[in-house]
Formats: C-alpha cells, sequence, structure tokens
C-alpha cells in the first residue's frame, strides 16, 4: 500500500486523480495539499512544507499543479525522500525536469512524468497496426474552447503555461509514442493575444523518419465540439484516432471504442514504478514544444478576454 498526497487540488486532481487513486487498493490517498481548495475525507495542508513539518507517515506525492509551481514542489518532494509523480507537462523548462531525474536517480527514488493520453484506449492498438507500416504523412487537429474547457485558469496565458499547448502536448504526447523515429520541427508559426504570454493558437509542420510530413494545428478558440484527432497515412492504409485517442478508426472501417481507463492506468504504471524504484521519464513531447517556442514565428493577436 502507497501512502500518497496530492498536491493541487484543482479541476484534474478531483476530475481524475482522486477516483483513480480510491479505486486503487495499492494506494492509500492519504492528504490533500492545495492553497484553497481541500479534498474531502481527507487531511488538508496549504504547501508541502506545512505537511512535511507535520512528520504524517508518506511515501509518494502525485503534483496536479499548474507547471510553473512544479518543479519546487517535486524537488522538494524527492528531497523528503518520496516518490514523485508529475502530471503532463512534467515541468515548465527542460532542464527542470533534467533536475529532478538526476535528484530522483541518485537517490533511488521513483520519478514519473505521466502522459495520460498515452493510455487512451485506441494508442496501443494504433502502435500495434503501425508497426509493421510505414508512415507516409499525418495531419494532428486539436481544437477547443478554453472558455469551457480551461474556465478561470489565469496561469495558462501566463510565461511556462503553454497557452493552447496545454492540450497540443497531449497530441504530441501521442505522436512521439506512434512514430518510429523522433519527430523534428521543421517550421511553426505561434498566435499570443496582446495581453498574453502563451499562444492561443499555432500550426506547426514536423518531418519523421524518410520525410513523413506531420502537420499539426492547434486552436483554443474553436466553438462547438472539440476536436483532438489524428489522422496517419501509411503505405498499407490509413488510421485515425479521434476524441484524444479513445475512439480508433483503421481504413474507414468500424469506430474502435474502449472505456476509458487513462488514469487507472497511470497509477498502476506507478504502482510498478516505485516497486522497482525507477526513473521513467520521456521528454520527447515537451521538447518539441520548447521547439516551437525556439523556432517559431511569432504573431499578436486581439487581445484574449475571458
Ligand atoms: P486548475 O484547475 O487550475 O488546478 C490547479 C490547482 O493547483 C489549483 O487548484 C491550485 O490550488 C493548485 N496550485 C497552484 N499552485 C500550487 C502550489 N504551489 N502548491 C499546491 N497547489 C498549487 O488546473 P488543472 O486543470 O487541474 O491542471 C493542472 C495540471 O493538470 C496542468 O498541468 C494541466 O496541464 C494538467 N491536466 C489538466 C487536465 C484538465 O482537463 N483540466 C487534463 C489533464 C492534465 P488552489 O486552487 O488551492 O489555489
Amino acid at each position: 500500500m502507497i501512502r500518497i498526497a496530492l498536491v493541487g487540488v484543482g479541476k484534474i486532481a478531483l476530475d481524475q486523480h482522486v477516483p483513480a487513486l480510491r479505486n486503487n487498493i495499492d494506494f492509500e490517498l492519504v492528504a490533500g495539499v492545495s492553497p484553497h481548495h481541500q479534498l474531502a475525507d481527507t487531511v488538508n495542508f496549504t504547501s508541502l512544507a506545512e505537511l512535511l513539518d507535520t512528520g504524517l507517515k508518506l511515501d509518494a506525492v502525485s503534483i496536479c499543479t499548474p507547471p510553473q509551481a512544479r518543479f519546487e514542489i517535486a524537488r522538494d518532494a524527492l528531497q523528503a525522500g518520496l516518490h514523485t509523480m508529475l502530471e503532463k507537462p512534467p515541468a515548465a523548462t527542460l532542464n527542470e525536469v533534467g533536475i529532478l531525474q538526476t535528484i530522483a536517480s541518485e537517490s533511488g527514488l521513483a520519478l514519473f512524468a505521466s502522459w495520460h493520453s498515452r493510455e487512451a484506449a485506441g494508442v496501443a492498438p494504433a502502435l500495434k497496426w503501425l508497426a509493421d507500416r510505414r508512415v507516409t504523412a499525418a495531419r494532428i487537429t486539436w481544437k477547443e474552447d478554453v472558455r469551457v474547457w480551461h474556465p478561470g485558469q489565469a496561469w495558462i496565458w501566463e510565461a511556462g503555461g503553454f497557452g493552447v499547448f496545454d492540450p497540443g502536448i497531449n497530441a504530441l504526447s501521442i505522436m512521439t509514442r506512434l512514430m518510429p523515429k523522433q519527430l523534428r520541427l521543421t517550421g511553426a508559426e505561434l498566435s499570443f493575444p496582446s495581453n498574453c504570454q502563451a499562444p492561443i493558437a499555432a500550426d506547426l509542420n514536423f518531418e519523421c523518419d524518410g520525410g513523413a510530413r506531420v502537420a499539426m494545428e492547434l486552436d483554443f478558440l474553436h466553438g462547438g465540439p472539440p476536436v483532438w484527432d489524428i489522422e496517419i497515412e501509411t503505405d498499407a492504409g490509413v488510421l485515425k484516432l479521434e476524441k484524444g485517442g479513445a475512439v480508433l478508426t483503421i481504413d474507414g472501417g468500424e469506430p474502435q471504442v474502449s472505456p476509458d481507463r487513462e488514469y487507472p492506468r497511470l497509477y498502476e504504471h506507478f504502482k510498478k514504478i516505485v516497486a522497482e524504484r525507477r526513473v521513467c521519464v520521456d521528454v520527447e513531447p515537451l521538447r518539441l514544444v520548447a521547439d516551437a517556442f525556439l523556432r517559431g514565428r511569432r504573431k499578436v493577436v486581439e487581445p484574449f478576454v475571458e
């Protein structure tokens, strides 16, 4: 039984982490840590330092704060001897992740950079189908209404908040799992509202393995139902993942749908990673976002008003 605290009691903690933990007999959710919000049916603290001062018996933390706050909490948790799971993105910069990896491996502690979209039902069968095919082109369309999906989340517009890459990095986490070789960013245009430090839309182009082109369109001002789709053309058929990877269609056949188990699967992995005291970190999706910020052209657009 792993005694775990949730740090950052916001939307994703309440929607997904709490039910996944409470339905997993290998974990006991022993505390919530958040400046202004509390978890029901457990003790709560306003900071990790406050929790650590109490001497409460604890094995692990799962950090669900915005990315800007993640590094210091994770560093302090690891330095206090706690196994650590990170929501996506694992940190606000690549080097923050590298430093956490070093601390964890030097201390023999588990560190898990989770990518929940990789656990979407269609991803594993898509990977299997692609194994003996050659990808010739792909298109990622990730569009949603920020006012519906991220109401009141001012952090998303601050530096380090990722803007439209907050959902867009989920698509990249799937693509980097599915593609046989590393993607290379060949061009990008990022649209920044004049009053924000993070983009509201982006068009990106990548190439992969022998020149396959991958086009990606991200939009935070999309009205109506969200579009979270990836279409991959191969030398032997077309594969489509929809609804963030939950629905898989091959060559226009019957869509394959399975129940959503993204977060239960993440905690099943974390349990194993803790048992093995392993560092399980893949920064590739974060690296591609960093490349877009480094290499992309910037366009200033209308201010964003929620
Ligand atoms: P959110 O609703 O704004 O919640 C974030 C919470 O973090 C807030 O409730 C805030 O607590 C807390 N927090 C901020 N700074 C903190 C600190 N220093 N120590 C402890 N807690 C702190 O955001 P969210 O949607 O849950 O997203 C959080 C992370 O999960 C993001 O990285 C996001 O990419 C990821 N994620 C979100 C979703 C989603 O659907 N929303 C899905 C998958 C992953 P107080 O309110 O108490 O101040």
